[in-house]
């Protein structure tokens, strides 16, 4: 039987829907719209669009945008500099700097730079051991939309063997701590993993977010799985797929997340989220 296609389209507009409503009762009661910073340095055409889509969900959810498009030629001190405003800028509860950056910029040092209570993409040192803890209050986008995923299908993660590939600070590492959090026994595959295929076929949630368009087929997967896909590539026609073969594994896994129109706009949700738990920190709400 094919597997029940699971729609971060309509699980991340529920989601939206329920910030928005708990956003307007914050608002109602504080006076404060919540308000994030987007910071973009350059032009690489794939960032420009994912801050579009992050503007355009400020505007959906009532929160305050604010945009910062900065040439590819800034320096680093004076994107640091812009930090250290926004930083100050009682109007801005969330900053998000959009990644990556031009090579001549450190990325660490930016991401130190960020307030830890205004780092909605939970990069920075300090919320990525509060995430190691589980004593947190911002997850990073791609993983938290994960779980909201898994959850909206009531899976149960305890006891499960879910394997993760990719083991990167933004998706594959904290996307591991939150399936152990949830009880899950976690593998993390990267690319020197020995006998990948062996290992994945023992897997009952199978998570993929290497970068490589349909890196994951049907030999790698267990029948019954569930098969999440955080994968965005371009085809040779400039379509947008996953890391995962959608088609033969489908047939397959018992779950699955399509691309485009799974992880993805699960992400942008969890950043609204986010957005207003740094207000709710400035307003010393919660
Ligand atoms: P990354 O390049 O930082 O990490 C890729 C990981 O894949 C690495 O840890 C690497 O070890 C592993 N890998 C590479 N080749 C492998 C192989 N042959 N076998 C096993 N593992 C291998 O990428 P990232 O930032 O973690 O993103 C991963 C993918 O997820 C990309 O396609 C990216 O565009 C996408 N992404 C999607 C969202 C979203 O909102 N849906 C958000 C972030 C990233």
């Amino acid at each position: 039987m094919p597997a029940k296609i699971i729609s971060g389209k309509d699980v991340s507009a529920s989601v939206k829907a329920r910030i928005k409503t708990e956003a307007e009762v914050f608002t109602a009661k504080t006076g404060i719209a919540p308000g994030l910073a987007v910071i973009i340095v350059g032009e690489d055409p794939a960032s420009q669009i994912y801050v579009r889509n992050k503007h355009k969900a400020c505007k959906d959810m009532g929160f305050a945008s604010f945009e910062h498009t900065l040439p590819e030629s800034t320096t680093e001190a004076e994107l640091l500099s812009l930090i250290a405003k926004l930083n100050s800028d009682d109007s801005v509860h969330g900053i998000l700097v959009q990644m990556p950056l031009p090579k001549h910029i450190n990325e660490n040092a930016v991401i130190n730079a960020i307030n830890p209570d205004k780092d909605v993409d939970a990069f920075h040192p300090e919320n990525v051991g509060h995430i190691m803890i589980g004593d947190y209050k911002f997850l990073p986008g791609t993983p938290a939309g994960v779980m909201e995923l898994l959850a909206s299908e009531n899976i149960d993660i305890t006891g499960k063997n879910c394997v993760v590939i990719g083991r990167s600070n933004i998706v594959g590492k904290p996307m591991s701590m939150l399936l152990l959090h949830k009880h899950g026994t976690v593998t993390i595959c990267h690319s020197r993993t020995k006998n990948l295929p062996e290992i994945t076929r023992g897997a009952d949630i199978l998570v993929a977010a290497i970068g490589k368009l349909g890196f994951v087929t049907a030999d790698m997967v267990k029948e019954g799985a569930i098969v999440i896909d955080v994968g965005i590539n371009r085809t040779a026609e400039g379509k947008v797929r996953g890391d995962v073969d959608f088609d033969s594994v489908s047939e397959k896994a018992s779950y699955i997340t399509p691309v485009p129109g799974g992880v993805g706009p699960m992400t942008i949700a969890m950043l609204m989220l986010n957005t207003l738990t740094a207000a709710k920190i400035f307003a010393k709400t919660i």
